[in-house]
């Protein structure tokens, strides 16, 4: 009797799972209204539990955590695929990485391989997360896996494991459609979120997956660096509002030389499918060949430099969620490679114009994403076989051509820089290796402990391109006629971008690859810490300064060498730090201790000629206008331990600056947005998409206050363009009285540009003064990432006014990696001035110190211009 009630309660429970599986909720049921509709939204959170509650009703979805956004909060992935391949995910996973990293497979292994495995084609959605229509898409295209019985998509399912990053920007999805909602209803429904959307670095998220410097980019990254392999990938975005509706690859030119052709084929391939699927199913305006080039590797789709076919689509956009009406003498053609808007070969049947909606760009997302998988399944055979065909043929060149390796020396002049170029790697899925023994190779000696990268990787596109100085491929749009220029910069070199130095090897060597260990865990110069007791961290350590600065944040006393100081056969510059124990604050100690990863100074000397230095207080000014230069500053100094307050420019009317900062700051921004909110533009003004409420600036008042807390003593350093806000006549207001002055500097950028000077963001060659205290640490040259502008020239100052030219362009070989033309006009002028006026001191840098958290080598002209001496 037991038995037979135990069978039936099995009975029950099987046949209620079975039911289960024809029970999924449907979208609208669970957010209360159709993904899509106009002006409704859901959150980050909703969207994570929708696709947890179809993975427990739906055997063909399943969620992985794969990390945290910089903000916390978890990000996923949801495989969708058939029952028996999301049971399976382990063994496929296993053989998508044969696939993608071993060489060696012998026929039969490989053609298993390609048997039993399926395509994962992994997709990103709105990492830009002004872009909502991919992330709100996504819960329709799960629903309609997860309920197909459609026999064609249960076939592709059968074929095809789809990893959906249902948002690859959690914190910043969460922001718009908080701002959104919040003035939804009001006159400015739809308006620009008055900040990034995102914790740090807002739209330049996706200019981070060289360096990965955010946890969310770094999650995304593992996943085809280190975890998943996929073959495919789709990363997507929103556009302009009044060109295409759609952006399919391919890509306009310039193309990046280090990727094989097979893989822009292949890439063609998936373009080519959507163009056609989705005009054939009636979607007007799918473009091609059009404004996106493939040029560069900072974004998302820096894994076609690790073989796989990896693209981006762009829709149209609204306004947010507010559908917009597009009247047809509105319509036009914009960026490369389509001139009119017309019917053209990239653009076969252009849409019309009229009411563009949430809704639409929803439909042609869901449009698109089938389009994507049914082309994996049809070639899902080709697709397994060029993954490893890829790995074997890049090995075998790496084997065969040269370069064969890079060999970076250990002894460096800053090894905390040369210990994140390993670790980066390593986060990138490269293998590095040590030599174990001294090799000469070329007349040069190599020492045990240099650091090898080996070219015969399968990732060897991607070393390639990162370890070498770029050469923009110029392409012109008829011959002898105008650049193609590039979409964004065009120096990322990892060596040249840090001043590490690396050589490329043109010499296969035997003993060599017989001299080789492989980096395994975190790579570390730090040896056992010294028995004597002060520490000294060198000033010419990027990571010397990230540790003092940690150790003021926890309250332990640091000092700065005065003279440089001679310890055995080393020699600390000045400005080296110097941090004493305190019995009282051991932990912190170890702390500071445990975050170094070179090798610090240790001395039993006590009495050494050094100061005391403390942190500035430091105002950071942050515009409300998407400020990302302003966010990357923020984030650099989070993780080098800085403290500062934000300041918006509207704040400084208000605002004690002389009492409450010591230091003012001015990432890269336009003079006139910095003064009124608005841009300007051939003398007019342009107010965008911002809430009157932000759309304001320093206004006189606020500069005045500026000029006053100069007048003080304070300093003020400034980059790019907020340099020429301190040009020409300026004013300090006294109680009774006004001084009118000029520092004495101007800005040559606007005339050296109308003779021709062009430069789209590159890395250029400047001489350092190395005498002066902005240099400590420094070695004479170093390459600065620039757009040309501002160029400075200095005058002889008058009363009390001084001036030093910290860094000047050398007349000859002045491009050390990019593009550049005409730059020989910027020879012999000023990168880098400091000025002093009375007791308040000016640095202004023609170049962004901090840019994109990439330029390493410039970073301590930043540091020390934080820390200097205010009494001067
Ligand atoms: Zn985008």
């Amino acid at each position: 009797m037991k038995r037979i009630l135990l069978l039936l309660i099995l009975a029950v429970a099987i046949t209620g799972l079975a039911a289960q599986e024809g029970n999924v909720t449907p979208p609208a049921d669970f957010f209360g209204f159709k993904p899509g509709t106009d002006r409704k939204l859901f959150t980050y959170e909703k969207l994570v539990s929708y696709l947890q509650q179809l993975d427990a009703e739906s055997d063909r979805i399943k969620m992985e955590k794969i990390g945290e956004s910089p903000m916390g909060k978890p990000m996923y992935i949801a495989f969708i695929s058939s029952p028996e391949n999301i049971r399976n995910l382990e063994a496929l996973r296993e053989i998508n990485r044969e696939l993608a990293l071993n060489p060696a497979l012998d026929q039969e292994a490989l053609e298993g391989m390609v048997d039993r495995g399926r395509v994962f084609v992994l997709a990103t959605l709105s990492m830009h997360a002004s872009e909502v229509a991919p992330a709100q898409a996504a819960a329709l295209v799960a629903h309609e896996f997860a309920t197909t019985t459609d026999p064609e998509k249960l076939e592709w399912l059968d074929h095809v494991v789809y990893m959906m990053v249902p948002s690859h920007n959690p914190d910043g999805m969460d922001m718009i459609v908080e701002y959104y909602n919040k003035n939804l209803g009001t006159p400015y429904e739809g308006a620009s979120l008055p900040r990034v959307y995102h914790k740090y670095v807002g739209h330049d998220n996706n200019r981070d997956f060289i360096i990965l410097t955010q946890e969310d980019n770094r999650a995304i990254s593992r996943i085809y660096s280190q975890t998943w392999f996929p073959q495919a990938m789709v990363e997507k975005h929103q556009m302009g509002s009044t060109s295409a509706r759609y952006f399919v690859p391919p890509y306009h030119d310039p193309i990046a030389e280090n990727i094989p052709a097979a893989i822009f084929q292949w890439i063609g391939v998936f373009g080519q499918h959507m163009a056609t699927d989705m005009t054939l199913d009636g979607l007007a305006g799918v473009s091609q060949h059009y404004s996106f080039d493939n040029y560069w590797p900072g974004s998302t789709e820096t894994c076609q430099w690790k073989n796989v076919i990896g693209f981006l689509t762009e829709a149209a956009s609204v306004q947010t969620a507010t559908p917009i009406y597009v009247e047809p003498t509105e319509l036009r053609a914009g960026g490369k490679g389509l001139s009119e808007y017309k019917k053209s070969t990239n653009m076969l049947l252009p849409w019309e114009g009229g009411w563009w909606r949430l809704g639409d760009i929803v439909e042609y997302e869901l449009v698109s994403t089938r389009s994507i998988i049914k082309t994996a399944s049809l070639h899902r055979q080709e697709i397994l076989e060029l993954r490893n065909r890829m790995c074997r043929e890049q090995v075998e060149l790496g084997r065969n051509e040269a370069p064969f390796y890079y060999i970076l020396p250990v002894t460096q002049h800053d090894p905390g820089e040369l210990v994140n170029l390993v670790n980066l790697m390593k986060e990138h899925g490269v293998e590095l290796f040590t030599l174990t023994q001294q090799v000469e190779l070329g007349g040069r000696l190599y020492r045990p402990g240099d650091v090898v990268i080996p070219l015969a990787q399968s990732f060897r596109p991607f070393i390639k391109e990162v370890m070498e100085k770029q050469e923009f491929p110029e392409r012109h749009y008829t011959p002898g006629g105008t650049l193609v220029e590039p979409y964004d910069i065009t120096s990322w070199s990892l060596p040249l971008h840090r001043n590490v130095i690396s050589h490329e090897i043109d010499i296969r060597s035997k003993v060599l690859e017989e001299s080789l260990d492989p980096i395994k865990g975190d790579y570390s110069l730090l040896q056992e810490p010294g028995s004597e007791q002060v520490l000294i961290l060198p000033v010419n350590v990027n990571e010397s300064y990230r540790a003092a600065f940690h150790a003021m944040e926890l309250g332990l006393k640091v000092e700065r060498l005065r003279q440089p100081l001679k310890e055995g056969n080393t020699e600390y510059g000045r400005g080296s730090f110097v941090v004493r124990p305190d019995n009282r604050k051991q932990e912190q100690w170890q702390q500071v201790i445990d975050e170094i990863s070179f090798n610090p100074g240790w001395t039993g000397e006590t009495a050494l000629d050094s100061e005391p230095v403390q942190m500035p207080r430091i105002g950071l000014v942050e515009t409300y206008f998407h400020d990302m230069d302003a966010g990357w500053t923020r984030y650099l100094f989070d993780s080098y331990h800085i403290p500062f307050t934000v300041l918006h420019p509207d704040q400084f009317k208000e605002t004690d600056l002389a009492g409450e900062f010591d230091v003012l700051l001015f990432p890269d921004n336009s003079k006139s947005v910095l003064m009124t909110g608005k841009q300007q533009s051939g003398g007019e003004y342009y107010l965008g998409s911002y809430h009157p409420d932000v759309v304001k600036g320093m206004e006189k008042e606020g500069f005045e206050k500026l000029m006053s807390f100069s007048d003080q003593g304070g300093i003020i350093l400034a980059w790019g363009r907020s340099a020429t806000l301190f040009e020409g006549v300026l004013k300090i207001k006294k109680k009774d009285s006004e001084e009118e002055f000029q520092l004495p500097f101007r800005d040559l950028s606007p005339d050296l540009a109308k003779s021709g000077l062009y430069i789209p963001g590159s890395l250029v060659r400047i001489d350092l003064a190395t005498d002066h205290p902005l240099t400590d640490g420094m070695t004479g040259h170093i390459g600065v990432f620039t757009r040309g502008r501002p160029v400075f020239r200095t005058s002889v100052p008058l009363f009390d006014m001084d001036r030093r030219v910290i860094g000047t362009y050398p007349e000859k070989d002045l491009l050390m990696s990019g593009y550049a033309s005409g730059e020989e006009k910027m020879g012999n002028t000023a990168a880098m001035i400091w000025m002093r006026k009375g007791k308040g001191q000016f640095v202004l840098y023609g170049f962004n110190p901090q840019f994109r958290a990439s330029t390493q080598a410039a970073y301590k002209l930043l540091f020390n211009g934080l820390l200097l001496d205010r009494s001067l």
